[in-house]
């Protein structure tokens, strides 16, 4: 987008700091993956706009925590039903800026009220340890001070929900930073929260992937709540230990889902290709390796490339579109080098390329006989391709499934569901499903094991991720 007045950092996009929506130190250009071109401007903040941020999260910080939490709930509360509100507006940008299907920008949309409401509903009771004649022994939780949320491009409206509610509710002030590719959702609910929040309790600023770093480091704040990869979630921990900051972090995965010999190979193939390309397969808790008994791998396989063929890949705009662009340019690259080795690897039996259009599309790939030292084995692919792979002994699949160092999700498909059941008590992650897969709740805590993350969100232990525990200890008689 060229620039002919020269205002530069003119954009009806704005940061939010200390309550102003305020311009950025410069813009840049938000691109629409379903074209690969720019439909938008954002605000870009410098590092003396986050150190305001901060220094507004700061100053709003004891009087936000000094309000009693049914107060803060009904703000959040308000934000629910402001968002509500704007629900299609919302959704547009959205798949105008992620590129996902419109019904599936609106359910992400509405999830996220329901994560505000979910988490307005809750409360931090104090948790009595002991009562008697000697001593009253009490563990109340009391907020931190400045929480950083730093957010990935794949879910950008509902991620940032999983923070904001449980930090606010717990009498926390924050400063939110999108990933650079997907700011614009985030800055369209600054401009709720300008209305519905005192200055300062929520800041929004944007980066060009430039600001992460010194958010994480920065002396004013106290926790830093990340969620994206593995490999930038351990520079935020090395950053934030100078000042011990807490830190959640929730990371990549790379999900096994798990067939046994009794499940139906038709129905549970159409459950797994859901499974794996929903969000056109960026999504953390995707599945992303798919384990299948010898005896019924052939009609699964088949079914998968059928499906795959079949779906309607499209601009996310377009009524119909099923599966929508990958949302960046580097990520579209990355995949078009793992399905050239895919090609030598395995047995590309649906999609296999990019498709010949402008945007960022992959086709739904299909990919058979393959090993599991193969890369698409390996690593988390985040597009649409699934690796499928063979198995005759349980016991080695399961090793197979939780030989990875992450350890996000995974799933086990069959029809006797005690069986099923302890196969899914065997994996190694931080949720395993039954005959289901990436089903998330505000009210369930949701973690990573191994690589997958450090702490959690979500549920009453993801709102306590937000407080300080502490010990009232009284002496009688
Ligand atoms: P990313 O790690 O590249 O970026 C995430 C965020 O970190 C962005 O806002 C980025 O600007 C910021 N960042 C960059 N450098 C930083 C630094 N040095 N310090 C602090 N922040 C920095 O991840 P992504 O590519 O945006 O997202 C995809 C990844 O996120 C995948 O690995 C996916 O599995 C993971 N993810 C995990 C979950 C979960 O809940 N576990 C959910 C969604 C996505």
């Amino acid at each position: 987008m060229n620039d002919p007045t020269g205002e530069a950092a003119m954009t009806h996009f704005k940061l939010l700091i200390d309550g102003a929506l305020t311009d950025g130190a410069r813009t840049m250009d938000v691109i629409n993956p379903a074209t690969g071109e720019a439909f938008e401007t954002c605000p870009v903040a410098d590092e003396a706009q986050l150190d305001a941020a901060v220094a507004a999260a700061v100053a709003a910080f004891p009087a936000w925590s000094a309000l009693p939490i049914g107060e803060r709930a009904a703000r959040i509360a308000a934000l629910a039903d402001a968002l509500q509100a704007r629900a299609d507006a919302f959704a547009r940008l959205l798949t105008a800026e992620q590129g996902k299907p419109g019904n599936q920008a609106k359910m992400e949309v509405i999830g996220a009220v329901f994560t505000l409401r979910a988490f307005a509903a809750m409360r931090l009771e104090p948790h009595v340890i002991r009562d008697d004649d000697k001593a009253r022994i009490i563990e109340v939780r009391r907020p931190l001070g400045v929480v950083g949320a730093i957010l990935p491009w794949n879910f950008p409206v509902i991620l940032l929900m999983n923070k904001l509610a449980p930090a606010l509710l717990a009498g926390n002030t924050l400063v939110a930073k999108p990933a650079p590719t997907t700011p614009l959702t985030t800055l369209l609910f600054g401009t709720l929260c300008a209305e519905i929040l005192p200055p300062g309790v929520v800041n929004i600023i944007c980066d060009e992937n430039d600001l992460g770093g010194a958010l994480s480091a920065h002396p004013g704040i106290a926790k830093v709540s990340f969620t994206g990869s593995t490999a930038t979630g351990k520079k935020v921990m090395q950053a934030a230990a100078a000042t011990l900051k807490r830190i959640t972090l929730e990371l990549g995965g790379n999900d096994a889902a798990i067939i046994l010999d009794d499940a139906d190979p038709i129905e549970t193939a159409r459950k797994i290709f859901q499974g794996a390309m929903a969000n056109a397969g960026q999504v953390c808790i995707a599945i992303k390796r798919a384990y299948v008994p010898e005896a019924i791998y052939d009609v699964f396989c088949e079914e998968l490339a059928r499906l795959a063929t079949a779906a309607v890949v499209d601009d996310g705009a377009k009524q119909g579109a099923q599966i929508g662009p990958v949302q960046n340019a580097a990520q579209y690259e990355r995949l078009k080098t793992l399905l050239d080795e895919s090609a030598r690897e395995g047995k590309v039996i649906a999609g296999g390329a990019a498709l010949d259009r402008p945007g960022f599309f992959i086709a739904p790939t299909i990919v058979r006989d393959v090993t599991d030292d193969a890369r698409i084995v390996r690593e988390e692919q985040f597009g649409p391709v699934l690796p499928v792979l063979s198995y005759t002994d349980l016991d080695d699949a399961v090793a197979r499934a939780n030989a990875s160092e992450f350890g996000l999700g995974g799933s086990v498909w069959g029809t006797d569901l005690d069986r099923a059941t302890d196969i899914a008590l065997r994996l190694q992650s931080g949720t395993a499903w039954v005959n289901q897969h990436m089903a998330l709740s505000p009210t369930v805590p949701f973690r990573g094991a191994k690589q997958s993350g450090v702490g959690g969100e979500l549920g009453l232990e993801g709102l306590h991720e937000y407080t300080q525990a502490m010990i009232v200890n009284v002496a009688r008689g």
